[in-house]
């Protein structure tokens, strides 16, 4: 047997990331590296000073699998807080390494080969290997381009419905979306709540930028939508919120036959998240109202900054309403694809991005390209001063 033989039908499907990729490419070539969606700068004082107390107290076994009393308790006090849910800490969360364990933990607990699972494209691209990875065929749905730099992204209702059949079994929601910005607003998410019900179908919904969100745009819960709570798996993680992308600590929130299924899936692969670090999440979690008004009012500076930067060095930019990303459109550059855009931006401008075609299943991202900015001002003016020589490329 030929060592590429030995390789599993599922592993075969699926590249590696293509995100985690271009990070390695920009340490290569000592790119600024746009690609990632992780901060360069500190976490708060406070939530860091909680972890390194818990070590220094000793939570360093296991905690229990499904997540640390206290953590679930103040999980449980957030979503009260900020979404007017009322959940059950004891039956219905279960923490995770990250909301990526989180997703696919419940994707594996909820969906059996031959069912299949609703995603809009362009998708976080963990998506499509996660679907695989549970025996489900994802079925894609557009969401389209804004038409004017005022637009939003949208869907269109009738291919969603399309999407629906039978064999659905959930719909994988994300809002604030990563790649695009969008946060779906609550006409589009009580659309989807009615074709839920009447395919009898689960929301799963990564809501990790819940509090990264412009121009008075709100987050809202499919979960708190009439009809959804309980047919609403809610992900999230302190990775975003708490700029603390190396962590790993997550978690899904659902009804309790679903949860014990997700536990246990959860267990078997990977007992549990960091226990200092899910101690540190109650501190984290427990951040007043003001820290989360200056993170998302300092990402959108941020956001502005980019733009701008964008803008000049001659990107159709679409600005995200929600989320930490930026993305483009290239095709007044000339390039073949977002391939051979990338691969010039990383090797001669020295900025890593991530081409537009690894959120897509079709080929509709062939000339887009995504950028973060989740950085410095001082990083964001650095690669703004790299992208110039796009603009005069293109004035050539
Ligand atoms: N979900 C989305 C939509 C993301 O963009 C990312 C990271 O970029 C993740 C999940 C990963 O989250 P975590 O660090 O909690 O695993």
């Amino acid at each position: 047997m030929t060592q590429a033989n030995r390789i599993s039908s599922k592993a075969a499907q699926f590249t590696e990331s293509v995100i985690r990729d271009m990070t390695r490419q920009a340490i290569r070539f000592g790119a600024i590296n746009l690609a990632q969606g992780f901060p360069d700068f500190a976490a708060p004082e406070e939530i860091k000073r909680a972890a390194q107390e818990a070590i220094a107290a000793d939570i360093n076994q296991y905690a229990v699998t499904w997540g640390a009393k206290n953590l679930r308790e103040a999980i449980a006090r957030k979503l009260q807080t900020w979404q007017g849910l009322a959940i059950d800490p004891e039956t219905e969360v279960t923490v995770c390494c990250g909301s990526t364990e989180a997703m696919i933990a419940s994707l594996m607990a909820v969906l059996d080969p031959g069912e299949e699972v609703v995603v809009f494209e362009p998708f976080y691209e963990n998506y499509g290997p996660d679907a695989v990875l549970s025996g489900a065929t994802p079925r894609f749905v557009t969401l389209h381009p804004p038409r004017g730099p005022e637009g939003e992204w949208s869907f269109d209702p009738a291919e969603l419905r399309a999407a629906f059949n039978r064999r659905t079994r959930a719909i994988i929601l994300n809002t604030p979306n990563n790649p695009t910005g969008k946060v779906f607003t609550r006409a589009e998410l009580e659309q989807i709540r009615d074709l839920c019900l009447e395919f009898d179908v689960l929301a799963i919904t990564d809501e990790i930028y819940e509090h990264i969100i412009f121009d008075g745009a709100r987050h809202i819960s499919i979960a708190t939508i009439d009809g959804m709570r309980d047919r609403t798996i809610t992900i999230n993680g302190m990775s975003k919120t708490y700029s603390v992308t190396g962590w790993r600590v997550g978690w899904a929130v659902a009804p309790p036959v679903l949860t014990g299924a997700i536990r246990k899936v959860h267990d078997f692969l990977t007992v549990g998240a960091a226990a200092p670090l899910q101690a540190a999440g109650v501190t984290a979690l427990s951040m007043p109202e003001s820290y989360y008004q200056s993170l998302a009012e300092n990402y959108r500076q941020r956001r502005d900054r980019m733009l701008a930067a964008l803008f000049q060095a001659g990107f159709r930019a679409y600005s995200p309403r929600g989320a930490y990303y930026i993305m483009t459109d290239v095709t007044s550059f000339g390039f073949a694809d977002d391939l051979a855009f990338v691969q010039y931006l990383v090797r001669e401008a020295g900025v890593a991005a991530v081409p537009g075609s690894s959120f897509y299943k079709s080929s509709a991202g062939r000339q887009q390209v995504r950028f973060v900015f989740c950085k410095q001002d001082a990083t964001l003016d650095a690669a703004g001063v790299r992208l110039q020589k796009l603009a005069v490329k293109a004035n050539r």
